[in-house]
């Protein structure tokens, strides 16, 4: 069979090419392509805690949190949505710094599937142009607002080589559930299957909290480990986009 005797060489070649460079085995272990939309992991035995909305004033603790834990989350930032990006410089480059996957959310939080092709492209870009600013690098993951995915959303985001996000469990915190309810979701989900991406939100005091230290709690309790988005879909070497715009571009909101 051509596929299996292709997988094979590149099998053969990968074994003695450079290390940096992600061997095909890996890559096809990822199992999604950009453009496509997941909502779990790809392995089991994981939990990626996903924090949509920030940066906000609970960032920085938050991290203080999940460090204090040995455990990595991944930060879904906007540009605009609550103040400029460019005020909570030090908390954006401290959750990069300190190993949590930071990812893109839109620079205003608009509702992706209305806005014209240039529209999306430009959401992204001002995100990214951000991030290189302040951390030197530019987020290959996406989480659409309102995990609306419709429009020519998914064509951009194949386009500029964007994986995009949703969830398998939504807690509701944005939906007035309390962190004891959103608990029960959990536990009704279980630990068995592959590992779960919740929606959650790093806005609500209680979220970065009482859910954050129930979820650490559990996921220790049943053996399951704490990671970026990223690595619970084996593309923890993924998490950024080649290329970088120039340092000196615009930096302001
Ligand atoms: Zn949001």
């Amino acid at each position: 069979m051509l596929f299996t005797s292709a997988v094979a060489a590149f099998a053969l070649v990968a074994g003695v090419s450079a290390r940096s460079v992600p061997s095909p085995i890996e890559v096809m272990k990822r199992t999604h392509v950009a453009g496509s939309v997941i909502t779990k992991c790809s392995k089991s035995g994981v939990l990626a805690l996903a924090y949509d909305d920030g940066p906000y004033q609970y960032t920085s603790s938050l991290i203080d949190t999940l460090d204090a834990a040995g455990v990595k989350g991944t930060f879904f930032f906007t540009g605009t949505l609550y103040g400029c990006i460019y005020n909570q410089r030090a908390a954006v480059k401290k959750a990069f710094d300190n190993g949590h996957q930071v990812a893109s959310h839109t620079w205003t939080h608009p509702h992706m599937a209305s806005l014209s092709a240039q529209g999306i492209q430009s959401e992204m870009e001002k995100v990214e142009q951000a991030m290189v600013n302040i951390f030197g690098k530019k987020p290959a993951y996406v989480r659409p607002p309102y995990l609306e995915t419709g429009g020519q959303f998914l064509n951009i985001m194949k386009q500029m080589n964007y994986t995009v996000i949703n969830d398998d469990i939504d807690t509701g915190d944005w939906n007035n559930k309390s962190p004891q309810q959103s608990q029960q979701l959990f536990q009704s989900a279980g630990v068995s299957g592959q590992g779960h991406i919740p929606l959650m939100h790093e806005t609500y005091q209680s979220t970065v909290t009482t859910l954050t230290t129930w979820l650490i709690n559990w996921a220790k309790t049943n053996n399951i480990k704490i990671v970026t988005v990223a690595e619970c879909l084996n593309d923890a070497d993924g998490m950024y986009k080649e290329g970088t715009f120039p340092s000196n571009g615009a930096s302001s909101c």
